[in-house]
């Protein structure tokens, strides 16, 4: 589902550090994640800022993020999708953030040998995990449904090597 301010009428009013968002980048995402609230590792407060102070100097073209307010002990965030203030998965500590890292490799080469569009990659994954393909997005995994779905698509992957052999 897109977001409904993307195809209303009233003013965006961009939430602190955001100088805008943008209507058109709304409408891009298909399936959108409201702007999260509270930490889903911990529970605590969800801040907006920009990530230079998570990685020391701004990163990226849209460099924003939402940052668990514990950072220190929790250290969870999420970047954004350029442009508007939506996330682009739910918030991730450091655990998950590695395992989806490391998983997703399996799933792009998976991905490219089919010549697959990401949109089929997601479909088949979804179809194999048995979830609906709204919820078939690296950025929602947990480290267990991030191992999940990476040995899935690492499984096909030697399959896939055994009968070209
Ligand atoms: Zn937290």
């Amino acid at each position: 589902m897109i977001d409904p301010r993307a195809n209303s009428s009233e003013k965006l009013t961009p939430p602190y550090p955001l100088p805008y968002v943008s209507r058109k980048a709304l409408r891009r995402i298909p399936d959108f994640l409201e702007p999260p609230e509270h930490c889903p590792s911990c529970g605590n407060t969800v801040l907006l800022v920009n990530n230079r102070e998570i990685y020391g100097r701004e990163y990226g073209d849209w460099p924003y993020a939402y940052r668990c307010i514990d950072y220190r002990g929790c250290d969870s965030y999420v970047g954004l999708h350029p442009n508007t203030d939506l996330p682009l998965g739910t918030l991730a500590d450091k655990p998950t953030r590695e395992a989806r890292k490391t998983y997703k490799a399996f799933f792009f080469q998976w991905q490219r040998i089919n010549s697959w569009s990401r949109k089929q990659a997601y479909a088949w994954l979804a179809q194999h995990l048995g979830i609906p393909i709204d919820q078939c997005h690296w950025g929602f995994f947990s480290v267990a449904q991030a191992e999940l779905a990476g040995s899935i698509c690492e499984e096909a992957l030697e399959q896939m090597k055994e009968v070209a052999q």
